[in-house]
């Protein structure tokens, strides 16, 4: 079966197993359907930015050089939560935009993947963003009530924890022996008294299966540059937003806006 159409990230849904879908096109592939099949992805040379520009690659971040300038969904404060200023009535780039994004609660959350790191999320999201980033399990330590209380937060524990995990140790799933629980204390202990309010009084650990067959032990990168350019393997397992197949791991998320031609079974 064929297909076309830009990429977006999967979208995934909580189960005993993670349960991946992609949207491409009109169409919608469960994706742990494809498990052990032949999947062919060949890039088009096209990048469509989110503003309707066509162009041959990305600026940063997947948006075109104006967008990752101007719109408010590329903007510092999405890296970088505590550079959130809509509590403050101040603008960025769209006060509008900004006001919706940063003022409802937020989580502060610990997640393991090759190692224990913080991160922060809009508590709509959770546990969809634990799933993309392939985390095994995870918890809440925060509940705040705006995004900028969050990265206040997270810069607090930066000294504490990492922020970024390796993908690479991710997906030969090196993995920590390090407890949840006892994360959840030490960081409860170095928060600023100001945020301990906000703890999280019954953390829950959640934990995280993805639908892998085979586990790799050697990563090998395929992301797409030129039209033509293809990834062609047999389907090993999904992780995070990752594609593992026969051929090499191929992340989703980091190649949305490509238009390509997707070819299963
Ligand atoms: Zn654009």
């Amino acid at each position: 079966m064929q297909f076309e159409g830009t990429l977006r990230k999967m979208s995934t849904n909580f189960g005993s197993t993670v349960r991946y879908s992609l949207r491409i096109g009109e169409d919608l592939l469960f994706m742990n359907r494809l498990l052990g099949t032949i999947v062919r992805i060949e890039f088009s040379g096209e990048c469509h930015c989110i503003c309707g520009k066509v162009n041959s690659s990305f600026f940063r971040m997947n948006f075109c050089r104006e967008c990752f300038f101007t719109r408010p969904e590329a903007s510092p404060s999405i890296l970088k939560p505590e550079l959130s200023k809509a509590h403050l009535g101040i603008e960025e780039r769209d006060l509008e935009f900004e006001k919706r994004l940063q003022l409802q609660p937020h989580y502060v959350y610990l997640a393991k993947t090759n190692r224990i790191k913080v991160g922060v999320t809009r508590n709509t999201q959770m546990p969809y963003r634990w799933m993309d980033q392939g985390a095994k399990s995870a918890m809440i330590l925060l509940e705040v009530p705006n995004r900028y209380l969050a990265g206040e937060a997270e810069v607090a524990l930066k000294d504490h924890f990492k922020d970024k995990t390796s993908w690479q140790a991710m997906l030969k799933d090196l993995g920590t022996d390090d407890d949840l629980g006892a994360a959840y204390e030490r960081a409860a202990q170095v928060l600023p008294t100001s945020l301990k309010q906000y703890l999280c009084q019954h953390p829950e650990e959640w934990h995280m299966n993805y639908p892998i067959r085979h586990q790799i032990d050697k990563v090998k990168s395929i992301s797409f540059k030129a039209a033509g350019d293809i990834l062609e393997g047999e389907l090993w397992g999904i992780r995070g937003q990752y594609l593992i197949t026969s051929t090499g791991v191929f992340n989703v998320r980091s190649h949305t806006g490509y238009l390509v031609k997707l070819e299963v079974g």
